[in-house]
Order: C-alpha cells, then sequence, then structure tokens
C-alpha cells in the first residue's frame, strides 16, 4: 500500500498519549500516518485529566520529537524526591518512613503533556471526531482496511493501508476482536481524583497549611499510608495540586465505555466526611477545596500473551492495562511508541510483521513484569490481602518491609535499554 509520498500506510486508534506518540515515531521512521480520534477536538487546557508522572527515558524520548525540547521542562515540574509517609488516621498524626532523593521524574498534567505532543504533530495526521467502527485483513493485497464514522456528519469512511495500531485505551475494541474473552480485573478498590488550582488562594491557610505539612511540595511524589487507605500527591506547574486517594470498595455497577465514573454532589459531600476521619487536616482542607473531583474505577489485566496478529499491533493502555502505582502506563505506552517506531525502521514496510515480532519480543518481558508489580505494589499499599504475607500495616511496619514502597523497585526502573 502506497501512502502519501509513496511512503507505507499506518492507521492508528486513539489519539491518547500512546497514539499521538506513535504518530511521531511512525513520521519520523518514514510512514504516512492516519490517526483516528472520537473526541471531537483536542483539550484546549481545560481541565481534562490530571496529573502523570514521566521518567527519565519519556522524557528524553518525548524531547526528541520537540522542535525545542526545552518546551518538556516549562510545561513540567520537577519531582525529585519519592517519599512514602504514614498516618495515624486517631492522632491525625503522619511521618516518613522512606525517602528516595536520587528520583528523577517530571510531573506534567494530562492536558498539558497532551497539547505538548499534538502541537508538535503536522496538523493533517490526526482526523479528530471520528470513531473507529471495524476493520477487515485483505490477505492477498497484504492490506488492512478501516471503517470509521464522522461524528459530525454521520459520513463512513474507509482507509486502506499496511498496518493498524490499536492505541484505544484500556477498553480497546480492536483486542476484543482478537481475544473476545478478555476482560478487565477489578483491583478491589477506585481512586477519588482532583486538582486543586490554588492561583488564587496562593497564601491562604490550605495552601501555607499543607506547604508546612508536606515541605518538599513542588519536587517530591508524596505517598500517604493510613491504614486500608493511600494518597498520592504532587504539584504542578501553574499552581496546581494533584491528588489521588484511593478507597477500598466493591465493583461499581457502572454501564458503559469509560472507567471514570460521574459522581454526585451527595458522593463528593459523603468523600469530604470521610476524609476528615481518615487524613491531617491540613490533606483535608486541600480535598475540600479542589472543584469537580472524580471517581476512576482501578483494573488491570493479566499480561497479555501477544500484542500483535497479522499486521495490528497494540500501544498503550490496550496493551496493558494496569493500576496506576507504579507511574508507569504513561510511560510505557511512550516507550512502546519509541520502540514500534524503531522495530518498523530496521525492518522496512515489507518486513512488518519481523518488525512487530521483535516490538513484541522487546515490550512483553518488560510490560509483563511491570503490570504485575504495580498490582501487588497497589495492594501493599492500600493494605490488601497478598498471598503468603500479612496486610502491610503502616503504623507497625518494620524499615525492611517499608523498602518494598519505593517506586524504584519496580522491574527494569533504570534497566531499560533504548537508544534514541
Ligand atoms: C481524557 C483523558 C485524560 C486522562 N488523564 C490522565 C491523567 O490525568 N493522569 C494519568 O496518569 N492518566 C490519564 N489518562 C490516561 C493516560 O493517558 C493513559 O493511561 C496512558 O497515557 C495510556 O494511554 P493510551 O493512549 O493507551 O489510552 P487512553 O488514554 O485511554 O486513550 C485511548 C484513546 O482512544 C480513543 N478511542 C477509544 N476508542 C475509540 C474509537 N472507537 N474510535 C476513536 N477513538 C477511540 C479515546 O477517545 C482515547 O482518546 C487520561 C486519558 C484520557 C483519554
Amino acid at each position: 500500500m502506497v501512502g502519501e509520498g509513496g511512503k507505507p500506510k499506518a492507521m492508528i486508534v486513539g489519539g491518547s498519549i500512546a497514539g499521538i506518540s506513535t504518530a511521531h515515531t511512525l513520521t519520523l521512521a518514514g510512514w504516512d500516518v492516519t490517526l483516528i480520534e472520537k473526541t471531537s477536538s483536542p483539550s484546549t487546557g481545560s481541565p481534562t485529566g490530571a496529573g502523570l508522572g514521566l521518567d527519565p527515558l519519556s522524557q528524553q524520548i518525548i524531547q526528541s520529537w520537540l522542535s525545542h525540547p526545552q518546551i518538556l521542562h516549562n510545561t513540567t515540574f520537577p519531582l525529585t524526591i519519592d517519599q512514602n509517609n504514614a498516618t495515624d488516621s486517631d492522632k491525625k498524626l503522619s511521618w516518613t518512613m522512606t525517602r528516595d532523593e536520587s528520583f528523577n521524574f517530571r510531573a506534567a498534567h494530562w492536558a498539558d503533556l497532551h497539547g505538548l505532543l499534538y502541537n508538535a504533530l503536522s496538523p493533517n495526521v490526526i482526523l479528530w471526531g471520528h470513531i473507529f467502527l471495524s476493520f477487515n485483513i485483505e490477505a492477498e493485497k497484504g492490506s488492512v482496511i478501516i471503517k470509521a464514522v464522522e461524528v459530525e456528519t454521520g459520513k463512513v469512511i474507509e482507509i486502506v493501508g499496511d498496518l493498524l495500531v490499536a492505541a484505544d485505551g484500556c477498553l480497546s475494541s480492536i483486542r476484543q476482536k482478537y481475544l473476545p474473552e478478555f476482560k478487565l480485573r477489578y483491583s478491589g478498590y477506585c481512586a477519588w481524583r482532583g486538582v486543586l488550582d490554588f492561583s488564587k488562594i496562593e497564601n491562604s491557610e490550605t495552601i501555607t497549611g499543607i506547604r508546612k505539612a508536606y515541605p518538599d511540595l513542588g519536587k517530591c511524589l508524596y505517598f500517604d499510608l493510613a491504614s486500608g487507605a493511600h494518597t498520592v500527591f504532587y504539584e504542578l506547574l501553574n499552581k496546581k495540586l494533584n491528588w489521588i486517594w484511593y478507597v477500598s470498595q466493591p465493583e461499581p455497577e457502572v454501564k458503559g465505555t469509560s472507567v471514570t465514573m460521574r459522581v454526585s454532589s451527595d458522593m463528593i459531600q459523603k468523600m469530604h466526611k470521610e476524609a476528615e476521619k481518615v487524613w491531617i487536616p491540613e490533606l483535608v482542607k486541600v480535598i475540600k477545596e479542589t472543584k469537580n473531583p472524580f471517581l476512576n474505577m482501578i483494573y488491570d489485566s493479566d499480561p497479555l500473551g501477544k500484542i500483535f496478529w497479522d499486521k495490528v499491533v497494540l500501544v498503550g493502555d490496550a496493551a496493558h492495562p494496569t493500576t496506576p502505582h507504579c507511574l508507569r502506563s504513561t510511560n510505557m505506552s511512550i516507550l512502546d511508541a519509541a520502540v514500534l517506531g524503531k522495530c518498523l525502521e530496521k525492518w522496512g514496510a515489507k518486513k512488518v510483521e519481523s518488525a512487530l515480532e521483535e516490538y513484541q519480543f522487546i515490550r512483553l518481558p518488560v510490560i509483563s513484569k511491570q503490570v504485575l508489580h504495580a498490582r501487588c505494589l497497589g495492594r501493599i499499599k492500600q493494605g490488601l490481602p497478598l498471598p503468603d504475607r500479612e496486610p502491610f500495616n503502616p503504623k507497625s511496619a518494620k524499615p525492611e518491609e517499608c523498602q518494598e514502597l519505593l517506586q524504584r523497585n519496580t522491574p527494569f526502573f533504570n534497566d531499560v535499554h533504548f537508544t534514541i
């Protein structure tokens, strides 16, 4: 199949971090790329999403796609410390269990990172407002044909190419075609999330209080563990505080195609009351003053045995739904994209299947271990049972048990070999 300028043609479904990252790497590998995204337009710095952490390798990879690499630093905040605190909910006391000062991540707001990535792409790559419907493989011609519908007009379009990349997230419909029995695994907990914009209340009691209680905000990834619950919080650029609070509960009965739940003001009030019982007052104030908190149901899946079939390949959450405890989801997506691009560049368009084979060979062992580690770490931090061990108790944990909480224990933490 010949794309624009005689190039091989790739279709990507999904215009979030994994899809846009793959559009960058495939373009750099010499492919003509069309990306289909169902949302009608890119978010314009609106409160879409919340915070995420970028590891050093992802930072380097992203910078290699930007004409001015410095922009990444201007769009993100340092996260140089990984700290785990314990909270005694009765006494309303918090103390440090572990502190790693050699953490080298950066914090980004999802919408800022997303904007940075798509603005660095050629504008005609992305078809916003198009829902992917189906695909067919034409074995004889060695091509893939996809159908998508334009939301506004209802017009159905067909695109023919040499490769289909599924970047359609943890509920991927493309993956479902190959794995009809696939089901996500509910983790046992949901996460309340929010971003407090403190630009107009910088000198308020809330902000001076939280800075006093957590003096390294602005460079620290704070985890706070209470009995049967934990929070994560860190500062983002432009005077924002990102927080997540994991709450153990049965799987909510929600029908639909999202893992984010609509919340009522009644649910928010109940959450505020519960926060008062669990967390220190400084953190409670931040939670209470945050507008529009939302609730994510936390899912993952056992690692997949395969992440490509024919000329169809999975990247990002479609390839490895994961719990968020090791800050992996975005970083894995960026590395998937980078490795896929390098493999396609190496093997050329005539040997797409060899390229996909090598991509799977490189990525599958890494993502599989990271998904399982994140699952285990989440259960430890949430005080949930694990085989052959007592639930973690932050009030009585021994120092060697606390060491398990560190981010740097993530498999392949410093050990992913990839040359840009
Ligand atoms: C709006 C939004 C906000 C987010 N905010 C955060 C955050 O604050 N912090 C964080 O850590 N992670 C966030 N995430 C998740 C994070 O982006 C992902 O977990 C990770 O980066 C891997 O992403 P992904 O691209 O594989 O999947 P996802 O981010 O889930 O993206 C999948 C994309 O595919 C599109 N899509 C799905 N089906 C179709 C279809 N049939 N046709 C066309 N398009 C389709 C979706 O609209 C979506 O854009 C957010 C994701 C989204 C979509």
